[in-house]
Formats: C-alpha cells, sequence, structure tokens
C-alpha cells in the first residue's frame, strides 16, 4: 500500500484521544511530503542532526517530535524548534533542556520516559526515579519545561500478555499524576495493544513509511 493509504488506514481505526506520530527516522523528505500532503503534521525523528535538517527543509508547521535518546549536549539544537521531547531520561537533561528553551524563550513540552520493558537496553526512570523528579522541589525552578506526562517502550517480544501488562503499569502510574494526561506507548508492532492500554499518543514508523532499510 502507499504511504497516504497506510495513514488513512491507520487514522480510521484510532480513538479521538490518540494522536499518532508518524516515525519518519532515516526516511528521505519526499516521504515525508507524501504524509504530510495527507494531513499528517506530527513527525518523530532519533537523530538530532538528521531532526535539524528535515526541520530546516521541510514545512514550518510540522510539529517535530524527538523520541530518541538525547545528549545534554544536543539539547540547544533542537530547542528553537522542538514540539515535544519524548524521552526525558534524567534531570540533568530536564534541566539542560529548561536552560535551552530559556535561551528561546520558550517552554519545552517533555515527557519522562519510564523503563519497563523486560531487557537491558532501553533507556528510562524507574517508577521512584520518576516519582522523585515530580515531586522534587528543584523541579518548580525549572519555568522553561512543561512535563505533559510519559513514554514508555514494551519488550521485543511476541508475548502479548507481557506488552500488555507493561504498558498497563504505565497507565497504572501515571493515574497517580491526573494532570500529567500524554502517554506516548506503542509502536508499529505493537500499537493495537497499546491504545487498548491507554495510550493517548503512538509513534509509528514502518507501517506507514515501510521497513527502514538501514539502521544508524
Ligand atoms: C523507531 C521508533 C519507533 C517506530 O518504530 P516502528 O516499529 O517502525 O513503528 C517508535 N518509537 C521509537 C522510540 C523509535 O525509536
Amino acid at each position: 500500500m502507499s504511504i497516504v493509504g497506510n495513514l488513512l488506514q491507520i487514522r480510521s481505526t484510532l480513538p479521538t484521544r490518540v494522536t499518532l506520530i508518524a516515525v519518519s527516522k532515516t526516511k528521505p523528505n519526499e516521504l515525508i511530503l507524501e504524509a504530510y500532503a495527507a494531513g499528517q503534521k506530527d513527525f518523530g525523528e532519533n537523530y538530532v542532526q538528521e531532526l535539524v535538517d528535515k526541520h530546516e527543509q521541510l514545512p514550518k508547521d510540522i510539529r517535530w517530535h524527538f523520541i530518541g535518546h538525547l545528549q545534554s549536549n544536543k539539547v540547544k539544537n533542537i530547542a528553537p524548534f522542538v514540539y515535544l521531547i519524548h524521552g526525558v531520561d534524567s534531570f540533568k537533561l530536564l534541566k539542560e533542556i529548561n536552560k535551552e528553551a530559556k535561551k528561546n524563550n520558550r517552554i519545552i513540552n517533555c515527557l519522562l520516559q519510564l523503563f519497563i520493558a523486560n531487557e537491558e537496553t532501553k533507556f528510562g526512570l524507574s517508577f521512584e526515579e520518576a516519582d522523585a523528579i515530580l515531586n522534587s522541589d528543584e523541579l518548580k525552578q525549572l519555568t522553561n519545561v512543561s512535563i505533559m506526562g510519559f513514554m514508555a517502550m514494551a519488550s521485543n517480544t511476541d508475548n502479548e500478555s507481557q506488552i500488555r501488562s507493561e504498558f498497563r503499569s504505565v497507565k497504572t502510574f501515571a493515574a497517580k499524576y491526573p494532570q500529567l494526561s500524554v502517554l506516548s506507548y506503542g509502536m508499529s508492532s505493537d500499537r493495537n495493544i497499546a491504545i487498548e492500554e491507554g495510550s493517548t499518543m503512538i509513534r509509528v514508523g514502518s507501517s506507514i513509511f515501510g521497513e527502514r532499510n538501514y539502521t544508524k
């Protein structure tokens, strides 16, 4: 199917609470523009330089989501324009985002990334660490970041009940913070489980653009 066909098919299944983020990492501008022409405005990228280049070259009303692992020293490159940073996994990173947001006279929206997978390789905060950040006095001084909710990635497994319980653990944790209502979980393979388990943002790459030819 075409990119537009894929998009329309996925959108037709979404509850209204769910925002679809088209994950365009490694994909060329021409394909992004096809999705954009079909009304897609939210795009996700994992790599800072690729995101900076695409932001420069593509329409300015695109909402760019940074969904990768962000190093503190690269925050300054995306701070002028990024719409939502999904992968905040330390207080240090949050402080750096606040600093760069201030320089740009903006408030940057962030999600705290929670570690829920049964794997060593994924980044993220434990529930306890997230609690500590959210309840810290220091957070109140970060006037140029706005924490909107949580992001998570489930284990890379075929075991549906495991994926489901991992997503459910985020939903249960997040219920303690009703004002943090954005829940970013679900990718191409597990998006339907994610939606059933309360996701409000799914990040979908290969089901829209096809398989990626290379990974960086
Ligand atoms: C690449 C990526 C996605 C999209 O993955 P697909 O399986 O292609 O849908 C979603 N979230 C994150 C954090 C990613 O790195």
